[in-house]
């Protein structure tokens, strides 16, 4: 299983190459799992090759060949796959065009052999490998309202949302109470049915369901639940009965915050504690809580950090480059790296190193002997992290300034 920063580092990287588009199809996509020949996967480029030599258009078929014959040599490196296999993506990218070939181990093994050639790259099957996030499946009832969503990793999605027909507690004029109560009762079991229904259906529809949380104000979700209208495998799951104010989308996130305690090992909760102790601090004005780029990496440095709090969302590299012609260097921190002109020559300067500050801030902290939280932005704390505190922050261990 992959640790969260392994994740992060791995997301960052399909999201480098699903922005990699080709003119036409002519960026190679190459699967090699764990068992496979490296022999039988060189036969088969062979073939792919003089295929490809048929090609009608001129310059689709020489940035195809060029891919093919740029994974053959890189594969006579090979004896076996790794472990894990290997993943090729290789192209002829831009205008004039340039080699891009990136190689891939995947942190988990792959188990399918696959050669595609398309106008972009084909990912899906190492976008699953990092899916396999928890799912808690929530519902909400009470005799108005019933909301479906899921918790997958720390974000919260609603799935459906349902409103009943059964009558207010007032009876109309005319109707002896007794009559009322009857059909009151009908109505809510058939409420309860159609929206027993409808959660089992979408709970059982998800196959990595760990769990199910049930909340809603007063007894109407323990009636609920009791009363069988659940599918007896979505049942099994139920971790719990919990109070929440609203039945509607907001109570969603209710639902899981009060949930908390049970849900202790959840990523979501965690990022949830550590952020509020944060906030603590800096509204206690306490000293133990920093945040900038410059002040965390100073306290990291100095080792004064128990907890790193940066932001999944951060767009930022470090970038070392140089001016080929006057030799002018550059070590800093940017947003855009696509092109950096040398500010004497006014040329493209030639980029040594590009890393991520996550990445930079993650290695740090770890060295350190500080703990790393990449906190995501579908969190509504996440975003006060992000957009208040610039995306980077840190729980100190003592009071430590930096000036
Ligand atoms: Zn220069």
């Amino acid at each position: 299983m992959l640790d969260k920063r392994q994740k992060y580092a791995f997301k960052k990287k399909l999201d480098e190459l699903r922005k990699i588009k080709g003119q036409h199809t002519e960026l190679i996509s190459l699967y090699i799992p764990p068992n496979r020949r490296i022999s039988d996967v060189m036969a088969h480029l062979r073939d792919e090759y003089s295929q490809s030599s048929n090609i009608k258009s001129k310059q689709t078929r020489k940035n195809v060949l060029a891919a093919i014959e740029s994974i053959m040599a890189r594969l006579r490196y090979f004896k076996e796959p790794p472990p894990n296999g290997v993943v090729f993506f290789v192209g002829m990218v831009g205008e004039p065009p340039k080699l891009v070939a990136e190689i891939v181990e995947p942190p988990v093994p792959i188990n399918i052999y696959l050669y595609r050639c398309d106008s972009q790259f084909y990912l899906e099957p190492l976008e699953k490998l990092i899916e396999e996030e928890d799912v808690y499946g929530l519902l909400l009832i009470d005799r108005r309202e019933c909301t479906i969503g899921f918790l997958i990793g720390s974000r919260i999605e609603m799935a459906a949302y349902m409103t009943s027909r059964v009558p207010g507690k007032h009876k109309k004029g005319g109707q002896s109470q007794r009559r009322f109560e009857r059909l009151t009762e009908i109505a809510a079991h058939e409420w309860f049915v159609k929206a027993g229904e409808k959660a089992s259906k979408l709970f059982l529809e998800k196959d990595k369901l760990k769990g199910v949380l049930v909340g809603g104000p007063g007894p109407t979700k323990r009636e609920f639940v009791n009363g069988n209208y659940l599918d007896y495998r979505v049942k099994e799951k139920i971790i719990g009965l919990y109070d929440t104010g609203y039945t509607d989308e907001f109570g969603l996130r209710e639902l899981v915050n009060a949930a908390s305690n049970d849900l202790e090992e959840l990523d979501v909760i965690k990022d949830r504690r550590l952020m509020q102790r944060f906030l603590n601090e800096i509204r206690k004005d306490s000293g133990l809580a920093i945040y900038g780029e410059d002040e965390v990496k100073n306290a990291l440095m100095a080792g004064a950090v128990e907890n790193l709090l940066i932001s999944d969302a951060l767009e930022k590299y470090r970038i070392k480059a140089k001016c080929k012609s006057c030799g002018y260097e550059i070590n800093e921190v940017r947003e855009k790296v696509d092109e950096i002109k040398c500010p004497k020559c006014n040329i493209p300067m030639e980029i040594m190193e590009k890393k991520d500050i996550v990445e930079e801030y993650a290695e740090l902290a770890e060295s350190s002997g500080a703990e790393v939280e990449i906190i995501g932005r579908e969190s509504e704390e996440g975003e006060i992290l992000y957009k208040a505190f610039g995306g980077i922050a840190a729980i100190l261990r003592y009071k430590w300034n930096s000036g």
